[in-house]
């Protein structure tokens, strides 16, 4: 359904909860009834990037880091292939450690396994895009954050927004299925910028979108900006829905952080996507992006059954499927 800007500040402004209904009628017409799970492995916490909202930041200096090993990686994926996921999601910090000769040799193994696979590791050179999708890589993780540009360069010392919007259409051109999205309630954005943001990413043509409320890290410069901004994260997402009905979405770990159940009440507006956590102990605790994560003591054993039944509790089936934009 294409929405006018002030159609979509109206829907943003508004207390209607009507709008959560029709994102889960077109979730249901367009996605159908099952949901995805993505196993997601947070194989690295070291960053170059010093992005003010984000516990990972390379001035964050309580943080221990870490790096998981070649194999360490392929054991969270076995887990995530013997629990029947479809796809991993390798995520980490701007790790340059991580060449594209060792994420290559990496993507290999895992596409032995006949899964999707998608990156999630921050701005890279199209050629290293190119290589990584030569190499299997399948779908590629690039939230813009926000399309605020003033805002962007307040948050991201040393970062180019142009360079960013710049990889989004470079993964596009390579062929990946391309996901974005912002975070929602940053100090100084405004309702205007997050319509500014849909249209983006209708724009974009974006294939998967995550919208995450912005939750107050302790040891970054946004430090006591407390506030809930899950209503503002849902009604994103919910609009999201409406504007790009047959893409993928997230019901995201943030909304489940800050909200009990946050990822069920997500599902029900608009959301058709979970993804769940295969990092092991010691690692888990120490991809602090936010405070008290959900699940952070977990095993991905736990994770896998609790989900499962949290899906089939609300009348939803686990897809077994690889779970792309266009496949059903
Ligand atoms: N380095 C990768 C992965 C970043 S972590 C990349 O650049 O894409 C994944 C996402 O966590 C980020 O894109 C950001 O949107 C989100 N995030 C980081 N800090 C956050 C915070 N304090 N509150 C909410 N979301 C946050």
């Amino acid at each position: 359904m294409p929405l006018k800007k002030s159609e979509i500040k109206n829907l943003l402004e508004s207390n209607d909860d009507k709008l959560f209904q029709s994102a889960d009628e077109i979730r249901e017409k367009y996605k159908g009834n099952c949901v995805h799970i993505r196993g997601l492995i947070e194989f690295t916490n070291i960053c170059r990037c010093n992005c003010f909202y984000c516990g990972l930041r390379r001035d964050n200096k309580e943080l221990e880091r870490y790096r998981l090993s070649e194999e360490e990686i392929l054991n969270c994926v076995q887990r995530a292939v013997n629990a029947g996921y479809k796809t991993v999601v390798l995520q980490g910090g701007e790790d340059m450690f991580f060449d594209s000769g060792k994420l290559c040799s990496l993507i290999k193994k895992i596409k032995k396994y006949d899964i999707a696979v998608t990156l999630s590791i921050g701005e890279r050179s199209y050629d290293e895009y190119k290589d990584f999708k030569t190499a299997g890589a399948d779908r590629y993780l690039l939230r813009i954050e926000t399309t605020d540009k003033n805002l962007y360069a307040k948050l991201h010392p040393n970062m180019s927004f142009d360079n960013r919007i710049k990889c989004l259409y470079n993964l596009k051109k390579l062929g990946y299925e391309t996901g974005t999205g912002i975070i929602a309630g940053l100090k100084g954005q405004s309702i205007d910028s997050i319509a500014e943001d849909i249209l983006f990413f209708k724009e974009l043509n974006a294939d998967m979108v995550g919208i995450g409320p912005f939750i107050a890290h302790p040891n970054t410069p946004l430090a006591g900006d407390i506030k809930d901004n899950f209503d503002l994260s849902l009604r994103t997402m919910a609009i999201t829905r409406l504007m790009l009905p047959d893409i993928n979405i997230p019901a995201t770990t943030a909304m489940e952080t800050i909200r009990l159940n946050g990822r069920l009440i997500a599902l029900n507006s608009g959301a058709n996507v979970v993804m769940i956590n295969m990092t092991t102990a010691p690692y888990r605790k120490k991809y602090e992006i936010y405070p008290n994560k959900s699940c952070i003591n977990d095993s991905p054993e736990h994770c896998v059954n609790c989900i499962k039944s949290k899906i089939e509790s609300i009348g939803r089936k686990v897809s077994n499927s690889k779970g792309s934009r266009y496949e059903n």
